[in-house]
């Protein structure tokens, strides 16, 4: 890895592997391929991961519809003319244009941190959960934005119902049978929904358990869910999930979730070992700690070229930037940006790559302008809703779109393929309903037979 940028080569430093990052350094890779043969422009990609997660694809992961590794892209793989970097920025000091990279190598070796100098900058770290400081919510909450954490639950809910199962203390089995999410929007209800319905079909294997004996509860402060897909086809996804005796409290804050005791503000209580939290996103905090100019909002101020506003050589799309929206209508606020979602970060990214492309060759940049089209959103197998160029559908037609709308968007036809392949298999053959969560301690069985596990110290 160089570590010094040489006078002759430019290197554009992409900062995250996810929507924007993956996507602005493939239409890098093809619109620069004369400086790159060249050997003129460097493109450098880091992300802590090797690979991008699909995230609209998390919920069908975590219910089991789509194993996890076909969620993620490895970077390697489609970006063989990039240099992909495996860590984590820690530091920028764009005056200077270095970043500073954390990798797993120096931690490991106690050695400094990599240093790399660069020309331009994309910085695209998407987003993380905006925690509140909720009593209790740092302890036992979880989020649902990596495929980990939809893998983790997966495998938790799972875990429930053989607690559920194999105890008779009714409030252990309470707490067991009692999933509450935080946060109607479409990570959240999505969540809810697949699980839900895995949770409903796995029960059938269980002599003991019964879906009644289950409580889903969603928990959203404003009055409203699912608010991509419009009002109308909000109020739908109430009434459908309700129909399905999920408990929908609308304008209910959680109070406290301490012990495990879940606490609303509408003055209930329940004990429940699961609490998901989806109400909203920040960006992540390498903006702040960047020092490049940001709204009120913490999101990076950027122009419609997807320039840091008053920064030369620094670009940025996504959730983490506030792009301004060139096609809202003239009722909205004057300073409207584009919400942070996969349609916009994918198309930003395809504009950014051009106007990198233009800059480095003396060019013209050009203004990013998409008119949102509208969500899909999966409830479940067979069940979802849709607003789409002004169309409405809901059930089984919408989760069909839902799914044919992604499969045309995740990336290589590889991977297209073999989600196509599960998919026709599930339909074939029973769903997977067993718990792996001991894959998160792979070490315990090894531990036991060398005598240093668990059961040998109680023993
Ligand atoms: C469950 C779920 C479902 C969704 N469904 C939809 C949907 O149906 N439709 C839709 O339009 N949108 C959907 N979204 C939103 C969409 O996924 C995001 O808007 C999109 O991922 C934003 O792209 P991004 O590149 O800004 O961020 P990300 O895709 O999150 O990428 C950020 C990348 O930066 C990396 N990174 C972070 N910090 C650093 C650092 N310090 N150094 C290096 N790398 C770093 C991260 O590891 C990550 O790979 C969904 C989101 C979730 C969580």
């Amino acid at each position: 890895m160089k570590t010094e940028s040489s006078d002759d080569v430019a290197r554009v430093l992409v900062v995250g592997g996810g929507y924007v990052g993956l996507y602005t350094a493939l239409h890098l890779q093809r619109t620069l391929k004369q400086e790159l043969r060249r050997g003129a422009v460097e493109i450098v990609v880091v992300d802590p991961e090797p690979y991008m997660t699909y995230q609209p694809f998390l919920p069908e992961a975590a219910a089991g519809s789509i194993s996890p590794r076909h969620v993620v892209v490895p970077l390697r793989r489609v970006l063989p003319h990039c240099t992909v970097l495996i860590g984590e920025i820690t530091a920028l000091d764009h005056a200077a244009r270095t970043a500073t990279v954390a990798t797993l190598a120096a931690e490991q070796a106690g050695d400094a941190d990599v240093v790399l100098p660069y020309d331009e900058l994309v910085l695209a770290p998407g987003s993380v959960s905006r925690a509140l400081p909720v009593p209790g919510l740092a302890d036992v909450g979880i989020g649902f934005k990596t495929v980990e954490e939809a893998i983790g639950l997966r495998n938790h809910v799972l875990e429930q119902l053989d607690i559920a199962s194999s105890t008779r203390d009714p409030e252990v089995r309470d707490a067991a049978l009692t999933f509450v999410f935080v946060g109607g929007g479409y990570a959240g209800v999505e969540a809810l929904a697949e699980l839900e319905d895995m949770a409903r079909y796995a029960v059938r294997y269980y002599h003991n358990v019964q879906p009644e004996d289950m409580k889903w509860i969603l928990v959203e402060a404003s009055g409203r869910i699912l608010p991509e897909v419009g009002a109308d086809m909000g109020r739908y996804t109430v009434r459908e999930l309700r129909a399905r005796n999920i408990d929908v409290r609308l304008e209910t804050r959680l109070e406290s979730c301490e012990k495990r005791i879940v606490r609303l503000s509408d003055g209930s209580r329940f004990p429940s070992r699961t609490l998901v939290w989806t109400a909203g996103v920040k960006p992540h905090p390498i903006v702040a700690a960047s020092k490049l100019p940001v709204t009120g909002h913490g999101r990076l101020r950027c122009t419609a070229a997807l320039r840091v506003d008053g920064v030369d050589h620094a670009w940025s799309a996504g959730d983490a930037a506030a792009v301004p929206d060139l096609t809202a209508p003239p009722s909205a606020a004057p300073d409207a940006v584009c919400a942070p979602n996969a349609q916009h970060a994918v198309r930003q990214a395809k504009v950014l790559a051009e106007n990198i492309t233009a800059t480095l060759r003396g060019g013209e940049v050009r203004d990013y302008a998409h008119e949102y089209v509208g969500s899909v959103a999966s409830l479940g197998l067979h069940k979802g809703v849709a607003h789409v160029y002004g169309r409405k559908l809901k059930g089984y037609p919408a989760w069909f779109m839902h799914r044919a709308y992604h499969l045309s968007r995740v990336p290589t036809f590889n991977r297209k393929a073999k989600i196509l392949a599960e998919w026709i298999l599930a339909g074939l053959f029973k769903r997977e309903i067993v718990s792996l969560g001991s894959l998160e301690n792979p070490r315990a069985e090894f531990e036991l037979a060398a005598g240093t596990g668990r059961h040998n110290e109680t023993s």
